[in-house]
């Protein structure tokens, strides 16, 4: 271990990388050594088991050799990836002087850090999903909050006050790597959820990061301005401190100037929807719940867009939907428009196919790691704009105007472009081929000089010999002098004055010329000129379009945001969607809604609609019950994700909507896929819940799937019964609310509690069997069918035949308890006071919740026996039963 090592004793090399490694402890260092990048001791260890490498040893001086492990160089990055991906960070080490004219040993440095947030690498990444690095600093009981994505140059700020808006944020950015302040660890936050949850890679910076004159002073440098405010930074205090740290960070990490991050974006967390991870995922918002893959979520379905940049930002639309009504209806009208015009959008689709990754693209050109395909890649995406522009121009809606004002056709660069590279250009940027024939001179005379070297000296040669007269002239070469030209002596005295005497010889003198100095120039070495020629030529291009990076990066916001629309258009009009009305009164109407995803999994137009209604007034609280695989929970979320939509902007899968807007959505659904974190289900459930009585306000919506289904039966209602009190009052909480729940006791609570109504999910009886008719309804259930539900699941006749014996049984014993039980304590007067409940609002005489026998219950079970089918053992108990129940 390099820590137990005597320094001093290991060989020099062995003593550099031990320093290097100690100036990068927290990395795997990658050591240059010649066609290889190699680790040693730890690094070597952890490695070569990370990565199946074999471990072997090096001589380093001491007396046992150092472990060592290797990668060839030119096969690293994969290395490299895979480690960035299992959250290590990776110091690259190399050889920064040629090894051939070096005195003494090589020299190296570290030329850039790879950490799981700054990853460069975009084949190691997913081209429709940002890489965020996200800063956080916990000062002052404040969180200040920074992302930036080095691949896309997108750099945003933002302050949140609660540990819970700040997971909220994280979980809506899902970093691939969050760096810290230490205090950020004793803020309270719950970091082992969000390791578990994330898989991120966090790590808390040192103090000095964070120094505010270093963050400010930073930030200035940066963006090249005198003060904040320029940047809209005046309020964000805290947030400036992260900002600064990230990019100290970044610069560190990184070692290169990173000037396509060009704008900073601070935004304040109420102007978009709260949601938290767990309606993230209930919700299925970009990835479906179990197999974690897109198929299946919400993302999945709205998601038609052409380019990378497009689905990225459909994808942040989805994350973060507005609540600004103005907001959400100007991307209303721009789908409405594009749909108008359905000829354009199909036409504006095709131009968009070929655009290319133009905001990953401008990084790569800043890193300088831009070749030249991906420059002629750049090019035929910009060809595209004149066509796009043309097409949009006509478009009147708000943000389709704004598009066209921010879409630049970058013609200039189109040209540059055109004239200077060729066509299908190599990978390598040193091996030439790059530029075009008549774009620049001395690459044309290179080139030329290669392949015409020696008709340009055969022309010369006969030129000469014309203007001189000297018939004998030759031009020749030797490696000491180049090309001459060769006079015998004879011919001497015709030598004109622009020959220069290089050799005389015994029977000849030997001259050059200007023009043939020139042409050896081009002849000899012009490979290599011409190389290095088309590379500088190709490096100033690349940096004329990064000059104009501001504009690239505008315009490809707007493609990115035309391309959204489009696809949000595209989707609503394939599905039949229809646009909905935005209001500020807090009503839910939906006529006929559909689940946007569900619909879509099941075959051809078998999907019932279903109505909702909700506001603040008489219809707050839905209780809804049914049988299991009714259709509860889709009903409830498919409401979920139309108020989600109509606040991205999307049209809505319904015949008719009307939603008011939801300042949060929250759900409490089935807990099985937090088991993995180690608490029970029950606990989970609860917190949840916990977490949405603090949190909802009275314009949340909330989807609360069989609450209290976690615990004993009783424990379970009267959980289920109060959270239901708690929501529905104005007074406490007030919020809009869908309620499934297999107790039907909670049924009671309609006209008992102001706003809260019952519902269920028709079923229809067939024999012993039940048919599901997926429509909601007015009213409560009255079974719960749970064995009809088992026997179409196909649980074996016996099992139940055998429960249906135990449901009668066990149902009887348990009416005949309660009963007593309440007859008992009326018996002594006690009843009144057991059942009284707190809030005024209700007046619950808990009794009722059992109060459901009644004797001509019994006389109408009287009267049904079949007598003459009765055994006397039969009989016998029917009448004890009967009696019970009086
Ligand atoms: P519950 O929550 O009542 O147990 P689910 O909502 O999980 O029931 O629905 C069970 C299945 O019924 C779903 O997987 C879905 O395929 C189907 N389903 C639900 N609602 C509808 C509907 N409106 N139209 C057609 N099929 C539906």
């Amino acid at each position: 271990k390099i820590k137990d090592v005597e320094v001093s004793s290991l060989s020099p090399m062995m003593q550099h990388y031990v320093k290097t490694k100690n100036e990068n402890k927290d990395c795997i260092l990658f050591y240059r050594l010649g066609d290889f990048y190699e680790m040693f001791f730890e690094d070597a260890e952890a490695v070569s088991k990370e990565l199946e490498l074999t471990l072997t040893g090096k001589d380093c001086g001491l007396k046992e050799r150092a472990p060592m492990c290797g990668v060839p160089f030119h096969a690293a990055d994969t290395y490299i990836n895979r480690l960035v991906e299992r959250g290590y960070k990776v110091a690259i080490c190399e050889q920064v002087e040629d090894p051939k004219t070096a005195k003494g040993m090589v020299k190296r440095e570290v030329v850039r850090v790879v950490t799981p947030g700054t990853n460069l690498n975009t084949q190691a990444l997913d081209e429709t999903k940002n890489n965020y690095i996200m800063a956080i600093v916990y000062l002052s009981n404040r969180y200040g909050i920074a992302i930036a994505d080095v691949t896309t140059g997108d750099f945003m700020v933002t302050e949140v006050e609660k540990s819970r808006t700040l997971l909220d944020e994280i979980y809506k950015f899902s970093p691939a790597e969050i760096i810290c302040n230490e205090s950020f660890y004793m803020s309270g936050v719950d970091l082992e959820e969000l390791k578990n949850r994330l898989h991120i890679c966090m790590n808390p910076l040192e103090g000095w990061y964070f120094d505010d004159e270093l963050c400010v002073r930073t930030i200035k440098e940066h963006f090249h301005v005198s003060a904040l405010e320029g940047l809209g930074l005046k309020d964000f205090a805290c947030a400036t401190i992260a900002a600064g740290a990230l990019l100290t960070y970044l610069l560190e990490t990184q070692k290169t100037p990173l000037d396509h991050l060009r704008a900073i974006m601070p935004y304040a967390t109420e102007r978009y929807m709260i949601i938290d991870s767990s309606t993230r995922r209930n919700l299925e918002l970009t990835e479906a719940l179990r197999e974690k893959v897109k198929r299946g979520s919400l993302l999945w379905v709205l998601d038609k867009t052409k380019t990378a940049m497009g689905a990225r930002m459909l994808r942040s639309f989805i994350e973060q939907p507005l609540i600004d009504e103005h907001a959400i209806n100007d991307r209303l009208d721009a789908i409405e428009e594009i749909n108008k015009r359905e000829m354009d959008r199909e036409e504006i689709r095709e131009y968009l196919n070929p655009i290319y990754d133009l905001e990953r693209l401008v990084g790569k050109i800043s890193y300088q790691s831009a070749n030249p395909r991906d420059l002629i890649a750049f090019k035929s995406s910009i060809s595209m704009l004149p066509y796009i522009k043309g097409l949009i121009k006509e478009f009147k809606s708000e943000e389709m105007q704004s598009i066209y004002e921010n879409m630049d056709d970058l013609q200039d660069l189109f040209e540059l472009l055109n004239a200077s590279i060729i066509e299908e250009p190599p990978l390598a940027m040193k091996e030439g081929g790059i530029i075009k024939d008549g774009y620049h001179e001395q690459v044309d005379n290179f080139r030329q000089a290669k392949t015409k070297g020696k008709t340009w000296l055969a022309e010369l040669e006969a030129s000469e010999r014309e203007k001189t007269g000297i018939r004998t002239l030759k031009i020749k070469y030797n490696k000491v002098f180049g090309y001459y030209l060769e006079v015998t002596n004879s011919f001497k005295d015709m030598v004109p004055d622009y020959y220069t005497r290089k050799q005389t010889l015994t029977n000849a003198e030997r001259y050059i010329t200007p023009r043939l100095k020139e042409l050896e120039d081009m002849i000899l070495g012009a490979e290599d000129k011409l190389y290095a020629l088309e590379y500088e030529i190709f490096s100033g291009i690349r940096n004329k379009i990064f000059q104009e990076v501001e504009r690239v990066q505008r315009t490809a916001k707007a493609i990115a945001r035309l391309d959204s629309y489009l696809s949000l258009a595209l989707v609503a009009s394939r599905n039949n969607y229809v646009r909905p009305k935005i209001n500020t009164r807090g009503i839910i109407d939906i006529k006929n809604g559909r689940h946007p995803v569900v619909e879509q999994m099941i075959p051809n137009d078998m999907f019932i609609p279903n109505d909702t209604y909700l506001d603040n007034a008489k219809n707050r609280v839905s209780v809804i019950t049914g049988p299991n695989m009714a259709g509860k929970s889709t009903y409830m979320r498919q409401t979920a994700l139309i108020v989600l939509m109509a606040q991205i902007g999307s049209f809505v899968p319904a015949e008719k909507a009307n939603i008011g807007i939801a300042d949060r959505i929250f759900t409490r659904v089935g807990a099985s896929d937090d088991l993995a974190s180690g608490q029970s289900t029950f606990m989970v459930e609860m917190t949840e819940v916990a977490n949405i009585l603090r949190n909802a306000t009275s314009k949340s919506l909330l989807i609360l799937d069989e609450i209290g289904r976690g615990t004993s039966t009783f424990d379970g209602l009267s959980i289920a019964w109060a959270v239901i009190e708690y929501i529905s009052n104005t007074k406490v909480l007030g919020a809009k609310t869908l309620f499934a729940t297999h107790y039907h006791e909670l049924t009671e609570l309609e006209g008992k509690l102001s706003g809260v109504n019952n519902y269920c999910i028709a079923v229809k009886e067939r024999g012993d069997d039940i048919v599901f008719l997926r429509k909601i309804v007015k009213g409560g259930a009255d079974k719960s069918y749970g064995i009809q539900v088992a026997k179409l699941a196909g649980v074996p006749d016996v099992v139940i035949e055998r429960a249906k014996e135990l449901v009668e049984e066990l149902s009887d014993a348990d009416i005949t308890a309660t009963v007593k039980d309440i007859a008992l304590e009326r018996k002594k007067g006690k009843t009144k006071a057991k059942s009284q409940v707190h809030l005024d609002e209700v007046d619950l005489e808990q009794i009722s919740l059992f109060d459901t026998v009644k004797d001509g219950d019994v006389l109408e079970e009287l009267k049904n026996i079949d007598v003459s089918n009765l055994t006397p053992i039969d009989a016998l108990n029917t009448i004890y039963k009967l009696q019970n129940k009086l």
